[in-house]
Formats: C-alpha cells, sequence, structure tokens
C-alpha cells in the first residue's frame, strides 16, 4: 500500500458537487474547473459519503433531491461528522421544492440557489463562502513562542525568518500551533490533514513529522515536536 500522497504545487480549492443529474453535474464541475477549482462529483448522497472518506473538500454543492437520501439527510451526517462538520455547504432546490429551503438552511446548509442555477452566480456565491471560511482562518492567525503562521498567506515566521514548508508540512504545523502543549494522537493528525483517507497509514504521519523537524531544525524549533511514543505527538517549547 503507498503511504505517501502526492502533493499539489500550489493549493487549488476542492469542491464536491452532489448531484444525480449528469447533465447539470457535468457543467458545474466543467465551469469549476474553467475558474481552477478542483472538482469532485456524487451522483448520490452514498457516493458522496464515500468521496468524503477520501477527500477534505473546501465547500461542498448538494441537490435537494437526490436517489437514495434527502439533501438534508446528507448535510445532517455532514454536520455530525467531527472532521468535516464546519466546511460550507451550498443547496440547490428546484423550484417546486422552493417551500424547503428554510428548512434547508435550519439543518446547516449555509446557502441556497435554485434551479436552474446560473453558473456565474454559483461561482460567485461559491467565492463568497470560500473567503469567509478563510477568513474565519485568518482571524485566527496563530502564533507560538515565536513561530508565526498566517495561514491565507501560506507564510511562516520563525524570529522574524521564513520558513519554507510543503503543503502537508504546513498543515500539520497549523495543526500543532491550533494545538500548542496538546497531545495530538496519530489518527487526529490523519483525520485533519488527510480528512480519514482510508489509504493513507499511521506512518505516513511519522514520515511527515520527521520532514515537519527537518524544517524546524535551522530555527531550534525541532524538538518542540515531540513524540509520545505508541500515541502520537505534541508542540511544546
Ligand atoms: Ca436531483
Amino acid at each position: 500500500m503507498s503511504t505517501l500522497i502526492e502533493e499539489p504545487a500550489e493549493m487549488h480549492n476542492n469542491i464536491l458537487i452532489v448531484e444525480d443529474d449528469m447533465a447539470i453535474r457535468e457543467m458545474m464541475a466543467f465551469s469549476l474547473r474553467r475558474e481552477g477549482f478542483d472538482t469532485y462529483k456524487a451522483a448520490s448522497g452514498h457516493e458522496a459519503l464515500d468521496q468524503l472518506n477520501r477527500v477534505h473538500p473546501d465547500l461542498i454543492v448538494i441537490d435537494w433531491g437526490l436517489p437514495d437520501m434527502s439533501g438534508i439527510d446528507l448535510i445532517d451526517m455532514i454536520r455530525r461528522d467531527k472532521v468535516i462538520k464546519e466546511v460550507p455547504i451550498i443547496m440547490l432546490t428546484a423550484r417546486a421544492e422552493e417551500a424547503d429551503k428554510v428548512k434547508g438552511l435550519e439543518r446547516g446548509a449555509d446557502d441556497y440557489l435554485t434551479k436552474p442555477a446560473s453558473m456565474l452566480e454559483l461561482m460567485a456565491r461559491i467565492r463568497a463562502h470560500l473567503r469567509r471560511s478563510r477568513g474565519f482562518e485568518l482571524s485566527h492567525k496563530l502564533e507560538y513562542q515565536g513561530i508565526v503562521m498566517d495561514a491565507e498567506a501560506h507564510e511562516v515566521l520563525i524570529d522574524d525568518e521564513a520558513l519554507s514548508l510543503s503543503l502537508t508540512e504546513f498543515k500539520l504545523l497549523k495543526l500543532f500551533l491550533q494545538n500548542p502543549n496538546k497531545l495530538l494522537g496519530r489518527e487526529h493528525i490523519l483525520n485533519h490533514i488527510w480528512g480519514r483517507n482510508t489509504f493513507v497509514e499511521d506512518r505516513t504521519v511519522d514520515v511527515h513529522i520527521l520532514r515537519l523537524r527537518k524544517a524546524l531544525k535551522k530555527q531550534g524549533r525541532d524538538k518542540w515536536i515531540q513524540t509520545v511514543r505508541g500515541v502520537g505527538y505534541k508542540l511544546t517549547s
């Protein structure tokens, strides 16, 4: 089994499209890819749950009427999942279901669009929600004992010196900075960085921890990522 995940050269936003109407699904995927998004597609609720076991999307578009469950049931499941519950969700409703949209918003959708939705409108809403969720991260600019992270700018400074990190090491450090002095189990780390990817082994975490330590060594912070034998890791000065 392969243990290392290929890292994208740059950060793209991943959008999961859950829509059983193939024509609409393909049109949305096409429009999103043209705008520089990475897309994942699902034609049913179960396909969506399958995808969510492997990818950690930045936003999900969910059609109200799916063949195997309602979009609302799917949203319920997502909101109950401790790893992905915060993901922005845009719900699509057919005109006949318009009365249900309030219910949809109450049950956890962040926004809704009535079909046929204009692709321009959809893009605008998606961008607005991504900005908002990023803004949320930005307002939590992270700092720990001379390590400063700006998640939006993808920058890390240690004692005012820029640190160059790969995407995975960046995410790892971010998780540690969000939880200083706290023991993080391997599984917890896996879930947060890879979105419960069943193809990723525990050992992958160790490999990336080694890389992160190596990157931190120059500024003498490598020993701050401590191993708690058999359990996980902890950031502590
Ligand atoms: Ca449908």
